[in-house]
């Protein structure tokens, strides 16, 4: 797709307008077809858990329609402090949580508040591509991290050692990761901890996929280590663990030095998260948690699935041990990621994104999204692999 520019436009330098941006592309081609299996997006499929749903619907009833505290209603901050500890984080007061609208809007706050132009902020790649876009439009710039299929796309303090530089002012952690699902283990947490103490860096911890472990995996909650709390802005919310998309609700948590100053950009830019979803999330968080555990299950069981689809078309995968997306490798087709995805749409009818939208090093990589019933993510599996089969006979036969 072109984006037309008219001859009078003027925009900042840090807007960067894409000619064609492939993801576009992509969704405007499904949206023409018929019976497209969509594994694309981050978006789960399964509905907000009925109990919160009531309880946004009781608080509209009830008024719940105008603005709330900008940092957000003291009971939902209270016991998010509360479910933070309880999930093995560090201890905060109420006016050290700030709600937002999405955990989307923390990571832009977060960039706005703690960059100064030049500022180098330390991204693992293949990472979640907001990341990028917050540091630009902070005049901020961005080093990557590359990740490898081969040592399971695992973030090492080794690696990160040698991007540093004077410049280094924030290391970003997203544990588990989009799009490789991996968790950092809790070792290396740790030497990460030590190297941010060590060279003064702010660490940005993004642990929204932190519910959704598999294989036993437990996510280690940065701020809690010894020296880290002061240092680190943990971000999390509602979407991903409480199919909360389309509420725009999320949190970050940070000692009161950080989060007074960033709580007023965040007012600048939304003044409060959505009232509606406050009173949701309040019930997300202190209502039954079971809701969790069973769509922890239904990812795990698609991930197995489909890794195990993926053994049989003989793709090979860093098993993902969180989130719900796996990263293969499509290399052995012959195509780059990017046509292996066109070609899948047309041919297949199933969407998926091309890794070099995570990551420069990627172009061998398609994110599967995970968010689709069973039936369906196998259905795409068994098309995928003819899609697949095909290719790599095509190939063998020109060979
Ligand atoms: N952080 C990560 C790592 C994500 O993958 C996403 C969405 O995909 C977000 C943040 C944004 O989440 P939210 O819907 O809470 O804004």
């Amino acid at each position: 797709m072109t984006i037309a520019v008219p001859p009078a436009a003027r925009f900042a330098d840090r807007v960067k307008i894409k000619q064609s941006s492939l993801r576009t592309r992509m969704l405007d081609m499904a949206a023409k077809l018929t019976d497209v299996i969509a594994l694309g997006r981050g978006d789960p499929d399964l509905d907000t858990p009925p109990h919160v749903v009531e309880a946004g619907r009781a608080a509209l009833a009830a008024g719940a329609t105008h603005y709330t505290h900008p940092h957000g209603m003291p009971q939902l901050r209270e016991a998010i402090a509360a479910a933070i500890l309880a999930d093995g984080g560090a201890a905060y007061a109420a006016d050290e949580i700030v709600v937002t609208a999405g955990a989307q809007e923390s990571m832009f706050v977060a960039m706005l508040a703690l960059v100064n132009p030049g500022d180098e902020v330390i991204i693992p790649s293949p990472g979640y591509n907001s990341y990028h876009q917050a540091v630009e439009l902070a005049d901020g710039v961005t080093v990557t991290v590359p990740t490898y299929e081969r040592d399971g796309f695992a973030l090492t303090a080794e690696a990160v050692a040698k991007v540093l530089t004077p410049r280094s002012r924030i290391l970003c952690l997203i544990n588990p990761s989009n799009p490789t699902g991996m968790v950092i283990p809790p070792s290396e947490i740790e030497r990460l901890a030590a190297l941010a103490i060590e060279h003064d860096l702010i660490v940005i911890s993004d642990e929204i996929y932190a519910k959704l472990v598999y294989d036993n995996a437990q996510v280690t909650r940065v701020a809690a280590l010894p020296g880290m709390r002061e240092r680190t802005i943990t971000i999390d919310g509602f979407s991903k663990a409480y199919s909360m998309t389309g509420w725009r609700v999320g949190y970050f948590a940070a000692p009161k030095a950080y989060a007074a100053p960033m709580a007023e950009i965040h007012h600048g830019l939304a003044i409060c998260a959505p009232a509606v979803s406050q009173h949701a999330a309040l019930a997300a968080l202190t209502g039954p948690q079971d809701c969790v555990e069973a769509a922890r299950r239904l990812y795990d069981e698609r991930r197995l699935d489909m890794c195990a689809a993926l053994d049989r078309m003989g793709l090979s995968y860093a098993r993902p041990n969180g989130a719900f997306y796996v990263y293969a490798n499509v290399s052995s087709t012959g195509l780059s990621a990017s046509d292996f995805c066109l070609k899948l749409l047309e041919e297949g009818r199933v969407m998926m994104f091309p890794g070099s939208l995570f990551g420069d090093h990627c172009d061998d990589y398609v994110r599967i999204s995970l968010l689709q019933p069973i039936a369906k993510v196998r259905e795409a599996a068994a098309r995928m692999e003819k899609v697949v089969g095909d290719l790599v006979a095509a190939r063998r036969a020109g060979a």
